[in-house]
Formats: structure tokens, C-alpha cells, sequence
């Protein structure tokens, strides 16, 4: 075992501060990783405000962080992908069973057993998992990923999260040429969605409460943006959608949307808000639309994406920020205030 510098939350109602964590010693099939950039994600806030107690209850001193890029410091004597200098990513998962139907399959993001990468019991150290609000991490190589060399490492660590969990549901429902797909919210997840969108050759359509986010959303790709506050704007679009991407973090009324989905189109949630969501059984029997979710995703779409992003020169467009400025990045995530993708700067831990 040996230290490790972090941020941690105390409480649900603590701001995060510095403090020291242990992560073990590697074993022969671990990979030893010096973070340099963690995103933020606005998992890591609901998560250590405790927001999610009902199905994910936070366990404190709580270490969030799930978009993780760094170097590979040290390996165990069985890896075979890695060695040390190479850069590597972590996303929200770090173990699985690797036995069960969906760790077979490459989903291991929906086994009985997985360890996500904070707040999950830790079966070498006990205690739970800690994230990456860290100088450093050690992960089995199995859920380590190969990241974009070429592309800035401060972009590319949110695709471990907000990649990889709008580049899944697209995938799955076929989004491409000649579909035509909206993304309601354009935050971290969102504007990921948009860029993947366009470059999967899909019609885009931009949701926003924010209009100021306009020229922005083109910018990333977009072809339409609709400011959904506005009815006649929405209006427009009734009926027309092959596929509705939700990345909105707040309650909101998700039936606006489902009216705007064609026949057998789907909407799918990613977005996690703290309360349940009224769902009109009407707007889904008419058109036989359906509603659906999706989670992040498995190991080996993590790494598909990750290849597609490194393909089409996608990253996030970040805010670089020094780690003692977290707590205000929280507050300004919270007000949308972040184009779009707060990513920490992890040399500035250095000096805690
Ligand atoms: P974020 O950066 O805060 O973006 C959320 C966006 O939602 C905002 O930028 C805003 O976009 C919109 N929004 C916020 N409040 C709203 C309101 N009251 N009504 C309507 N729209 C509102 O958050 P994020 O990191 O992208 O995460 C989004 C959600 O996805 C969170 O709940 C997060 O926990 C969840 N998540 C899920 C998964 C998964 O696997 N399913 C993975 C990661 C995150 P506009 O300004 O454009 O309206
Ligand atoms: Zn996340």
C-alpha cells in the first residue's frame, strides 16, 4: 500500500478538500497510472451530495472522478498491454466478475458485480473505491484503455465518461446518415453527444434552455437548435425524430420530447436527475414510440469509441482548472456556467 495525494468530499454537505488516501501496491496484473487530467462529471457532484441515496448511497470520505488520463507509472508482471510511460485512461468502471452473461458479452457495465471506479466496496484495501480527484491510481489492465496519443490529454479524458455514454445509446439505435436526432442539454454529456452525432452523419438538433448556448451548438455541430423553452420552436419538430438523446441533470418535462419522435422512434435518458420523471403513457402509445436508458458503457465499446474519437480528432472542449478550484467548478456546473466540460489540471495537487 502507499499514499496517495486527493480531494475528498466528508459529508453531503462538505465542500471537497485535500486529503490522503492509501491505493495498493500494484499486482501482476495491475497498471500503476499518474493522473494528469480528471474531468468532471456531473455524476461526481450528485454522488458526493449524496443526491442518488436511494439507488447509490454516497459512502464518505468520498473520492469522486471517473474521466481519468494519465502515464503509466509502474505494471505488474503480467500485463501485457502496458508499460510504463505509456498513457492511459480509466472511465467509471475499474473490475467486473468477468464470468457473468454480461461481462461475456462485453458489458460490463450491467454485471451484478462491477466496481465502479469510486463508492463501490474495494475487495483489495476494504473500505470503497476512490476516483480520480487523485495524482494516481491503480487499475487492472483489463479496464484500462488506450487513449488518442495525438489529440490534448485535457479534452480527451471526458470521453472516458461523457464519451463513451452518448457515443452507446447512438450506436445501439443506429444513429447515421439520414436520421435525424435531437440532444436535449447541452452540458459534458450533451455536447459529446453532438460532436459523435454529426460525426456518425446524422441530422443534429440541439436542445438548449440556454440560448446563449446557440452559436456554440453549431459550432460543435449541430444542425438545428431549438430553445426548448420556446413552444412554437419545439412544435415544429413534432413527429420527426428518429432518435432523442436526454442529457439533461434536472427534472424537466421529457414529454415535450417524446411528442417529437416520428413512429417507432426512442427516446433515450442518460441524464440522472435526483427525482422521478412524469412520463405521459399516451405519447408512447401513440406512434409506438419507446423510452429508454442507457449506462455508460462496456470495456470494449469504451475502447471503440475512444479509436472512432482518435479517428475524427473528437474531444471535449474543456476549462482547464487547478483542483483548489473544484468547489466553485461544482457551483458553476450547477448553473450551466462551463463550456462544457470542466477538466482538472493535475499537476495542481502537487503543491497540497
Ligand atoms: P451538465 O454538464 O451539468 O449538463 C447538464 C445540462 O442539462 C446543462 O448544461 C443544461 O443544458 C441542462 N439543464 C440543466 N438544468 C436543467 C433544467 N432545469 N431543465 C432543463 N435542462 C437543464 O451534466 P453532465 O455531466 O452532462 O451530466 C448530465 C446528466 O447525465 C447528469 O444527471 C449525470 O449524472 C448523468 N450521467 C449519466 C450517465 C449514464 O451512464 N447514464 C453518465 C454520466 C452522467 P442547457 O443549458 O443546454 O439547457
Ligand atoms: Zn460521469
Amino acid at each position: 500500500m502507499f499514499k496517495a495525494k486527493a480531494y475528498s468530499a466528508a459529508s453531503a454537505t462538505s465542500p471537497l478538500a485535500a486529503s490522503t488516501i492509501p491505493r495498493r501496491e500494484p499486482t501482476e496484473t495491475d497498471v500503476q497510472i499518474e493522473i494528469l487530467y480528471c474531468g468532471i462529471c456531473h455524476s461526481d457532484l450528485h454522488y458526493a451530495r449524496d443526491e442518488w441515496h436511494g439507488v447509490m448511497p454516497a459512502v464518505y470520505p468520498c473520492v469522486p472522478g471517473h474521466e481519468i488520463v494519465g502515464r503509466v507509472a509502474r505494471v505488474g508482471s503480467a500485463v501485457t498491454k502496458f508499460k510504463p510511460g505509456d498513457l492511459a485512461g480509466v472511465g467509471c468502471l475499474v473490475d467486473s466478475d468477468h464470468a457473468c452473461p454480461s461481462c461475456r458479452e462485453g458489458l460490463e457495465q450491467f454485471c451484478p458485480n462491477m466496481v465502479l471506479t469510486y463508492g463501490s466496496p474495494d475487495k483489495h484495501l476494504g473500505g470503497v473505491t476512490y476516483g480520480g480527484y487523485s495524482d494516481s491510481i491503480v487499475v487492472d489492465e483489463r479496464f484500462t484503455l488506450r487513449v488518442p496519443f495525438h489529440l490534448p490529454l485535457a479534452g480527451v479524458a471526458p470521453l472516458l465518461c461523457a464519451g463513451i455514454t452518448t457515443y452507446s445509446p447512438m450506436r445501439r439505435f443506429g444513429v447515421g446518415k439520414g436520421k435525424k436526432v435531437g440532444v436535449v442539454g447541452l452540458g459534458g454529456l450533451g455536447h459529446m453527444g453532438v460532436k459523435h452525432a454529426h460525426a456518425l452523419g446524422a441530422h443534429v438538433v440541439v436542445f438548449t434552455t440556454s440560448p446563449g448556448k446557440r452559436e456554440d451548438a453549431l459550432r460543435l455541430g449541430a444542425d438545428e437548435v431549438v430553445v426548448s423553452r420556446h413552444a412554437d420552436e419545439m412544435n415544429k419538430h413534432a413527429g420527426s425524430f428518429d432518435f432523442i438523446l436526454d442529457a439533461v441533470a434536472a427534472d424537466h418535462d421529457i414529454n415535450a420530447y417524446i411528442q417529437l419522435l416520428r413512429r417507432d422512434g426512442n427516446l433515450t435518458l442518460v441524464g440522472a436527475p435526483e427525482k422521478p420523471l412524469a412520463v405521459a403513457a399516451f405519447g408512447l402509445l401513440f406512434g409506438r414510440r419507446s423510452l429508454s436508458g442507457s449506462l455508460i458503457g462496456g470495456i470494449p465499446e469504451t475502447q471503440e469509441m475512444l479509436d472512432f474519437c482518435g479517428a475524427h480528432n473528437i474531444t471535449a472542449d474543456v476549462e482547464v482548472i487547478p483542483i483548489q478550484k473544484i468547489n466553485e467548478a461544482y457551483e458553476r456546473m450547477l448553473k450551466s456556467d462551463v463550456k462544457y466540460r470542466f477538466s482538472i489540471d493535475m499537476a495542481s495537487l502537487k503543491s497540497e
